[in-house]
């Protein structure tokens, strides 16, 4: 048998195009935040997302951050969060010393249950957190009616979701404050990098001085007549985003539908493929929204033993991983109540290869080997309560 090539897991899609956007900034001396770049890609979120603002910053963290000081939580309130997905929301909130509530996901979705949201509300509960799981965004009408039932805001993390839609609207608006990401394992990216989008200026304006120090744009001082002295008017971080890493985002978002049209071919192509196989579960995606497909995850059936398999592939050269997390189970969140369906999904998913990058040649040699380590590491007998 001949060497195969590698497959990895994920693959950045960063060439020219984006490299002749640096050498621009380059040339420009400026390559700091708040430049002509980062205003001009801020102008292009706006007009993408139909947003009142857009805020670009150097992640999704820190927009998270920024949004929860903009939204005005104080510390010992409660905040519900999605349970599964990578745990930035909870984070969040621990910055603030307010409490992260964890919130069950839908078996067939991953996302936020409306229903557990609703159950979790006390009379501390300020807001909701709910999370675009590896690509598929939540069910925002049934989140929008429990938050105005009980006068509590929306924040949606479409950190893995640029480019998804959810009846007919794009993720990232489909909250009053919505979060983006452009991390190196996100569909568009600038290495690192994220954004804020706010449906009210006025949060927009806030995140923004509180992303860089409390006051405005350095570059834009450098054009003010008659020299007044700046003020600062709030306590701020610096979580400005490049010049470099805007200039690199504006070309990513340009060809956004071209890398997402590559992922979603890969994935009907897997799913396809895959659909007949008794021992795994291929990702749902409702009717009304579509994917990004940040991640793909298989649900393996509980007979088979993910870590053998997982062994197996990688000794193929074929990338694969757990997928995401379930927040409640991290030491660090020690959480009173249990989400029991995040807890199984954690056990049961394989993130396979996805990438827009990715040829049916691999993606096919990825479904053969995938196939063949279920098969042989699926244990004989049903295990009590049988497959799903
Ligand atoms: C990746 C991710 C983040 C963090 O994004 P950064 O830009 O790396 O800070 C936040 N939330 C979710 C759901 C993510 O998947």
């Amino acid at each position: 048998m001949t060497a195969m090539e590698p497959i990895p897991l994920v693959r950045a899609s960063l060439g020219q195009q984006e490299l002749a956007a640096v050498a621009e900034v380059f040339a420009s001396g400026w390559p700091a935040g708040q430049g002509p770049r980062g205003k001009a890609l801020e102008a292009q979120l706006v007009k993408r997302y139909g947003a009142g603002d857009a805020v670009a910053m150097c992640n999704a963290g820190a927009a998270l951050h920024v949004s929860l000081l903009a939204l005005g939580v104080k510390p010992g309130d409660e905040v519900i969060v999605a349970d599964y997905g990578f745990p930035a929301p909870a984070h969040a909130v621990r910055y603030l010393d307010a409490v992260p509530v964890c919130a069950d996901v839908r078996a067939d979705t991953g996302t936020v249950d409306p229903q557990a949201v609703a159950d979790l509300i006390t009379a501390r509960t300020v807001g909701i957190i709910a999370v675009d799981t590896v690509g598929i965004p939540a069910d925002y009408v049934e989140l929008q009616a429990i938050a105005d039932r009980h006068g509590l805001f929306v924040v949606e993390d479409a950190a893995c979701a640029v480019g998804a839609t959810y009846q007919g609207r794009e993720a990232g608006s489909l909250a009053e404050v919505g979060v983006l990401s452009f991390h190196g394992r996100k569909g568009a990216t600038s290495g690192e990098g994220g954004a804020l989008l706010a449906a009210d200026p006025k949060i927009g304006a806030d995140a923004r001085l509180r992303s860089s120090f409390g006051i405005g744009s350095i570059f834009d001082m450098g054009k003010v007549v008659g020299l007044p002295i700046p003020e600062f008017t709030r306590i701020g971080h610096n979580y400005k985003l490049s010049d470099i890493a805007a200039a690199i985002l504006q070309v990513q978002l340009e060809r956004i539908d071209e890398l997402l049209a590559r992922r979603d071919a890969v994935a009907v192509q897997y799913s396809e493929l895959l659909a007949d196989e008794e021992l795994l579960t291929v990702p749902y995606v409702p009717d009304d929204r579509t994917h990004a497909w940040q991640t793909y995850m298989v649900k393996l059936d509980p007979r088979v033993d993910r870590a053998a398999v997982a062994t197996e592939l990688r000794a193929q050269g074929i990338g694969c991983g757990h997928g995401t997390f379930a927040t409640h189970i991290q030491p660090v969140f020690e959480s009173k109540h249990t989400c029991p369906v995040s807890a199984e999904l954690v056990q049961r998913h394989l993130a396979i290869p996805m990438h827009a990058e990715l040829d049916a040649d691999q993606v096919e040699r990825v479904v053969d080997a995938l196939r063949t380590a279920v098969r042989t590491h699926a244990a004989p007998t049903p295990s009590p309560g049988g497959a799903a």
